[in-house]
């Protein structure tokens, strides 16, 4: 028998490839265990009402999941996105028609809601009435494709039911043969900027970090202590959480034990990092938005979120105009 000893930098290959580097969404799991976190982290928390309404955007969005038509990448847009390294599902890519039933359903299942105030239940109505050339305008604009304003009001529901859409494609690829991109800070399916961090306490993901992406929920590994922005590492990355104020430096509740923001002096910008293991029923999306508190507080700090979230829509500073 001959053995070798590998070289120092054979080592870190290996290392490397024994990482799951992407894994996608569940289709059956996804939109429902987001749902009963939004229930959960309603319970207790000051915005618990709006947080019920997304345990029901979410809800729509299980429900609409299900009955989605099929609709993936080709082989020739896959073969051609490889070849030039970049997303096979991309933000321009041509949607099907079956989006449109999922926002109206969405619309009405916001509209629908026992005690949700008259202002969202006319949002809701509105929505699941747009007309499909006014509903495309507004996904085209929402995703940078097309310029010209953004309904603001209208901005969640619509990137609820593109969710549902990019998902469902997403959910039905195979891990290993998604091709990671160059540029970390962008999932590697359709190219949009993640919204949040998890590390993972799972085998074979368990203790790896991922990031999950805004539109297509698909993970993918990025070492930890590493800004997921601008690549600086080190002593340039830290995380805050939001504290006790009575002096004993603890989590202010249990929340705050299960999410930081990892922020970042070079770049002067934070993204929102959950724990498995703290909690079980985290979820990147559900648990960013529900510590906003955590999100003031940095912002007070001199911190910029490194991409907005996608379901509370923040107009950047030129839309005012
Ligand atoms: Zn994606
Ligand atoms: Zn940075």
């Amino acid at each position: 028998m001959t053995s070798r000893i590998l070289e120092p930098g054979q080592i870190e290959t290996l290392a490397q490839r024994s990482i799951p580097r992407i894994r996608l969404p569940d289709r059956d799991t996804l939109f429902a265990r987001r749902a009963e976190r939004f229930e959960a982290l309603a319970v207790a928390s000051p915005i618990g009402a709006y947080l019920r309404l997304q345990a029901a955007v979410a809800r729509a969005q299980h429900a609409a999941l299900a009955d989605f038509p099929g609709t993936l990448p080709t082989p020739a847009q896959r073969s051609a996105a490889q070849a030039h390294r970049m997303p096979p599902m991309p933000a321009a890519w041509p949607r099907a028609p079956a989006w449109r039933d999922a926002l109206s359903a969405i619309g009405r299942a916001v509209a629908a809601l026992a005690d949700c105030p008259v202002e969202v239940a006319r949002l809701g109505e509105r929505v699941a009435l747009l007309s499909m050339e006014d509903a495309d305008t507004q996904a085209d604009r929402l995703l940078g494709v097309r310029e010209g304003a953004v309904d603001t009001a209208a901005a969640p529901l619509l990137m609820a039911a593109l969710q549902v859409h990019w998902t469902a494609a997403s959910s039905r690829l195979v891990a290993d043969e998604v091709q990671p991109l160059d540029v970390p800070g962008l999932c590697p399916l359709c190219g949009m900027p993640p919204v949040a961090s998890i590390v993972r306490a799972q085998a074979p993901y368990r203790g790896y970090r991922y990031l999950h992406c805004a539109l297509c929920a698909c993970e993918w590994h990025l070492v930890r202590v590493q800004c997921s922005q601008c690549g600086a590492s080190g002593k340039d990355v830290a995380y805050r959480s939001l504290v006790a104020d009575d002096g004993t430096g603890e989590p202010a509740g249990a929340l705050d034990q299960a999410v930081r923001a990892e922020t970042c002096e070079q770049c002067s910008s934070y993204r929102k990092i959950v724990y498995q293991e703290k909690d079980p029923g985290v979820d990147p999306v559900a648990d960013d938005l529900a510590s906003l508190a955590l999100d003031l507080l940095l912002a007070e700090h001199g911190y910029a979120r490194a991409s907005g979230h996608p379901l509370l829509w923040q107009a950047e500073p030129d839309d005012a105009r």
